[in-house]
């Protein structure tokens, strides 16, 4: 049996999609032209209607659940919350941490002697932040971590340390958290 030969008449079909296609031009522009004169006139009469901050002179209050860039407690006596435990470290998916603890004169405590994390690694996750036991490394509102070189996007432990006052917002969210 003759197969059943179906023609397609690819011209009507070319004059349909253009006229489809010029309808979704016209209907782009007209969505584009009403936002640009209503930004437009809301500027004109002192009340934006869009909310354009002038980073990085301006910036926004972020809310306590945002997780910019990780960084570490400092307590009010100058001295760091992390207790060298080495469990971020181990948590890290992207081994963008590195540690290397030391004894204090505390007969208990240990301290980092040294503390980096490669932020051009590090993709924001938390999961040291949730590892942590101490709550000695949380997630900050900093999102500023450019560098001109790729070691300078390496911070270590003087840059990331930030004092505890700082990161109360934070710091008091994850304590909720763990009611929740
Ligand atoms: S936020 Fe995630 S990727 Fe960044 S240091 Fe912490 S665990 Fe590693
Ligand atoms: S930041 Fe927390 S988890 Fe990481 S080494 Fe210090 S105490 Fe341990």
């Amino acid at each position: 049996m003759a197969a059943r030969v179906v023609t397609v008449d690819r011209r009507s079909l070319r004059a349909r999609g253009g006229a489809f296609g010029a309808r979704a031009f016209a209907k782009g522009l007209s969505v584009t032209w009403k936002h640009f004169s209503r930004n437009l006139m809301g500027w004109v009469r002192g009340k934006p209607t869009v909310a354009t901050v002038m980073f990085p002179e301006e910036d926004v209050v972020k809310p306590a659940a945002f997780r910019g860039m990780p960084v570490l407690v400092q307590m009010d006596d100058g001295k760091e919350r992390c207790v060298a435990c080495g469990l971020c470290e181990w948590a890290c998916p992207v081994d963008c941490i590195s540690i290397d603890p030391a004894e204090t004169p505390d007969p208990i405590e240990r301290h980092p002697l040294r503390f980096d994390i490669d932020m051009g690694r590090c993709m924001f996750c938390g999961l040291c932040e949730e590892a942590c036991p101490e709550e000695a490394i949380v997630m900050s509102d900093r999102v500023e971590i450019s560098a001109f070189s790729r070691g300078g996007i390496v911070w270590n432990k003087e840059d990331l340390l930030v004092p505890q006052d700082q990161l109360a917002r934070r710091l008091d969210w994850i304590r909720r958290s763990y009611e929740r």
